[in-house]
């Protein structure tokens, strides 16, 4: 018998849905580069509910429980007192996602003996020590792609937001205004804008895609060059360096994981180089960008807008200064956790529970660390090392 902890979200304020706007999602079969969707044995939920929330269990508990196993929910991840630290001690995997980490520190990791598999239901596994999970023998694994086109589409949308100026321009509406200079001063036409991807992976190509009928410059920079076949179908320049491409670009979007070497990587000096005017976009992960750095380019005007769904820590305290900065788009992270997403990433964590509970392989593509190293997905985009420092100042969050 397994001991599985899980880590969701709270419900909704007004309780767990009985209802929802729609009554089904699209069935997605294959994702653009030919991989499947999930392939659990069956699923124990209606694709569409909430399932990324305490109540919806990701769908798991009849399953684990039909087999014996014991499963734990909370959302009460932070501080020593928190279920999900009284709960780690005998755990032998923990399921958590990105949206509401459950940081899973070297301390944690350490005082967790029997903890055999890490389980991301979402994509980016940063909340976990990687190296910790290296030195103790810990899978890592993720369900790669099942949010990746939620993320893109989520950029898309931030990007026309911030250019066009559309946040401010509904508050207005919002206050009974019909204020069109003040919605105007501020809005551009996204079409003939240089728009430059950090990374090219399974979200920014998809990003690039996407932008391309828009009829503007397409640009990236990432450790390994696309095939020149797709360069040339998207029209897209290479550069070598993330310096090069900002320096040409109007709007840059960041799609790289959080590992070290991409942790604080757009610093001042980084910032600093960028066009005056240009709007960044980052819903990869906060800890990606200079917190302070970024306030401050807002209020100088060096940025015209910044806009994501990724902060450090998570949740955000209340005095987080992308909060309240000018100019900004931010949302709590929600952008790879939408119904459509979740029905995919709660059939892939049941799928990588499967396996993993008969001693079957997990798939390869949804590895990041296993067998003491680095392995699939993660020995392709991500780096040894560590980058949960200053975690535990999620603690600080109170519920608004
Ligand atoms: P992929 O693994 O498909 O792509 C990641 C890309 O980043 C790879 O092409 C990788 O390069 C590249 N990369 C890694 N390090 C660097 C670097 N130092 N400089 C430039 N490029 C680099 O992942 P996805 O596109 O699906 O997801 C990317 C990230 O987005 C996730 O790791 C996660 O942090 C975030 N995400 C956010 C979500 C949200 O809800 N906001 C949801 C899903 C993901 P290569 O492999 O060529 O070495």
């Amino acid at each position: 018998m397994a001991k599985i902890l899980c880590v969701l979200y709270p419900d909704p304020v007004d309780g767990y849905p009985p209802t929802y706007a729609r009554d089904d999602v699209p069935q997605i079969e294959r994702y653009f580069d030919g991989q499947t969707t999930p392939t659990p044995e069956r699923i124990d939920f209606r694709p569409g509910e909430l399932l990324g929330s305490v109540s919806g269990e990701l769908g798991l508990r009849t399953f684990l429980e039909g087999a014996g196993h014991e499963l734990i929910v909370t959302s009460d991840k932070d501080g020593p007192d928190s279920v999900f630290e009284r709960e780690l001690g005998d755990a032998d995997v923990v399921i958590s996602q990105p949206f509401w980490p459950g940081y899973l520190t070297a301390e944690r990791i350490e005082r967790a003996p029997k903890l055999k598999l890490a389980l991301t239901a979402g994509i980016g596994s940063d909340h976990v020590d990687l190296q910790a999970a290296i030195e103790h023998g810990v899978t890592v694994a993720e369900v790669t792609y099942s949010n990746s086109i939620s993320v893109a589409e989520h950029v898309v949308m931030m990007i026309l937001a911030l250019v066009r100026n559309y946040i401010p321009s509904h508050q207005w509406v919002l206050d009974g205004g019909w204020n069109i200079a003040d919605c105007a001063a501020r809005s551009y036409d996204v079409e003939g804008m240089q728009v430059g991807t950090v990374a090219a992976g399974r979200i920014g190509s998809a990003v690039l895609r996407r932008l391309k009928p828009f009829e503007v410059g397409l640009h990236y920079t990432d450790r390994h060059r696309l095939p020149p076949e797709v360069e040339q179908e998207l029209g897209v320049t290479f550069h070598p360096s993330v310096e090069s491409l900002v320096s040409v670009c109007d709007v840059v979007t960041i799609n790289a994981p959080l590992h070290p070497e991409t942790e604080n990587l757009f610093d001042e000096a980084l910032l600093a180089k960028m066009k005056r005017g240009a709007y960044l976009v980052n819903t990869a992960r906060g800890k990606i960008c200079d917190r302070d750095a970024v306030a401050r380019a807002c209020e100088s005007g060096q940025l015209a807008g910044y806009a994501g769904d990724v902060w450090f820590p998570q949740p955000a305290p209340a005095d987080h200064p992308w909060r309240t900065m000018p100019h900004h788009g931010m949302t709590p992270h929600v952008s790879g956790t939408s119904l459509s997403a979740q029905a995919r990433y709660a059939a892939g964590a049941r799928e990588i529970l499967e396996c993993w509970l008969d001693g079957r392989p997990i798939r390869d593509e949804y590895l990041i660390v296993d067998g003491g190293q680095l392995a699939g997905a993660g020995a392709h985009s991500y780096s040894p090392g560590d980058a949960t420092g200053g975690s535990e100042e999620a603690e600080r969050f109170t519920a608004g």
